[in-house]
């Protein structure tokens, strides 16, 4: 069978390669992909952008179904367009995406179904915005309500962090013009992704990005520096209390308001030290670069666990995982994450081995050469039996890729090694 994602990142790049493994599969198009979709084995890229372009891609090419990777095209419909042309897609509708498109629809969704959340208000005018944060004080944690690619979030450690904050994310336009302020919490992250079919939840392998650029969780906020598999953090209780209080109530509550939830479901949480856990936002697909290292880890075949999802039987379904830890470093180009520059040409590209697999991100191909396209340009992904070992096998093959200006952090994985903590 042929099978379509969509998107051009590290995690489509991960999500491609995991389901061209399949013995079913013989051929993954990538829409429209980057360098590294372009070269492996079984994949192919496809130029089509727009939502109609996809859907007549899907049916020319007779794709047994389709796995979207990016928020962007699930909020704008993707998933509501090609049902309606009768082709078969895996992930949520436009309403159910709004889970991660509205932090407002999603604050007052885990108010009317109890799921553990800081505390908020919402605010579209800067006056009662200021007045809300002069009552609370500081620390206190600023969001645009819309979709802002990790750029709307602002913790403000003080009250005039807070202020400038709130009229900078009320004066872009581009982020709708209304605020959620919420209460700072604090303990340990973690990422908890499922697969959901609308009613059921298999749980993927547990992770834990590294959002700042710099180590010792320093300097300014990226789309994440790197990640690793499994997350200590959520331990085996930990574990029974997100499916309990968070992901099972989700499910349930996007069925009972209509909107029943199917794809992947991404739970940003924060854990106390006490287990108590709290949602800091949903997204409504695999995280980059968490997907890296837990598709390295999953020794299920995803299209079955897939196929399952989208005939309602994710109840039937198990997903094994390699013991071994898996740890992605991302290599981010010259001048991210504000003004990453394109058209470097990458050196010492190692071909994937049985444990380890560059997955591409912001790269082109110009002629034969790979080049840098984006900010986030490669996640040397790895498997190790502990962290450490882990760390040194991904850091031999970092520091072995070549391209002016790469610039990556030296500590990923640093909290499941004892480091210092948020
Ligand atoms: P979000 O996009 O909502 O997950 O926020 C991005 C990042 O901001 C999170 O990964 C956290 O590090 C931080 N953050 C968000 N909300 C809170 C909160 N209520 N308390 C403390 N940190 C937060």
């Amino acid at each position: 069978m042929k099978l379509l994602v969509i998107g051009s990142g590290g995690r489509e790049h991960a999500l491609a390669w995991k389901l061209a493994r399949s013995p079913r599969v013989s051929r993954v198009l990538v829409a429209p992909g980057n360098a590294g979709t372009a070269r492996e084995d079984g994949l192919a890229n496809a130029a089509a952008d727009a939502i109609p372009e996809l859907v007549a891609l899907a049916k020319r090419e007779a794709v047994a179904f389709t796995v979207v990777g990016p928020e962007a095209p699930l909020a704008e419909g993707i998933v509501d367009a090609f049902r309606a042309a009768g082709l078969k897609i895996f992930g949520p509708t436009r309403a159910a995406a709004r889970l991660e498109s509205s932090k407002e629809f999603a604050k007052q969704f885990m108010q009317r179904h109890g799921i553990p959340t800081a505390a908020y208000a919402a605010f579209s005018e800067p006056a009662p915005a200021h007045e809300y944060v002069e009552r609370q004080g500081a620390p206190i944690v600023i969001k645009a309500d819309g979709l802002a690619a990790g750029k709307g979030v602002v913790v403000a450690m003080d009250a005039a962090e807070a202020h400038a904050a709130i009229d900078r994310l009320l004066a872009d336009r581009a982020l709708g013009g209304r605020l959620v302020i919420e209460e700072f919490l604090q303990g340990e992250e973690a990422s908890f992704i499922v697969l959901a079919d609308g009613r059921h939840a298999l749980a993927l392998a547990t992770s834990q990005d590294h959002k700042r650029l710099f180590d010792g969780d320093r300097g300014p906020n990226t789309g994440g520096m790197g990640a690793y598999s499994p997350a200590p953090v959520v331990t085996p209780a930990v574990h029974a209390r997100v499916m309990r209080e968070v992901i099972q109530p989700a499910l349930a509550g996007m069925e009972k308001d209509g909107t029943p939830y199917s794809g992947f479901l991404y739970a940003g949480l924060m854990i106390t030290g006490d287990g108590r856990v709290r949602v800091l936002e949903f997204n409504c697909r695999l995280g980059d670069p968490e997907t890296q290292p837990i598709l390295l880890r999953l020794k299920s075949d995803l299209v079955t666990l897939i196929e399952h999802a989208l005939s309602g039987t994710l109840d039937r379904a198990e997903a094994e995982w390699d013991t071994r830890i898996a740890l992605a470093v991302v290599l981010a180009a010259h001048g991210y994450p504000d003004a990453p520059r394109k058209g470097d040409a990458i050196h010492g590209l190692p071909p994937p081995t049985e444990d380890s697999h560059v997955f591409h991100a912001g790269t082109a191909l110009n002629g034969d050469d790979v080049v840098t396209a984006g900010g986030r340009v490669l996640a040397v992904t790895v498997l190790g039996g502990n962290v450490r070992a882990a760390q040194r096998r991904a850091y031999e093959i970092a520091d072995a890729i070549r391209f002016e200006g790469v610039q990556f952090r030296r500590d990923i994985g640093h909290r499941a090694l004892g480091g210092p903590r948020k």
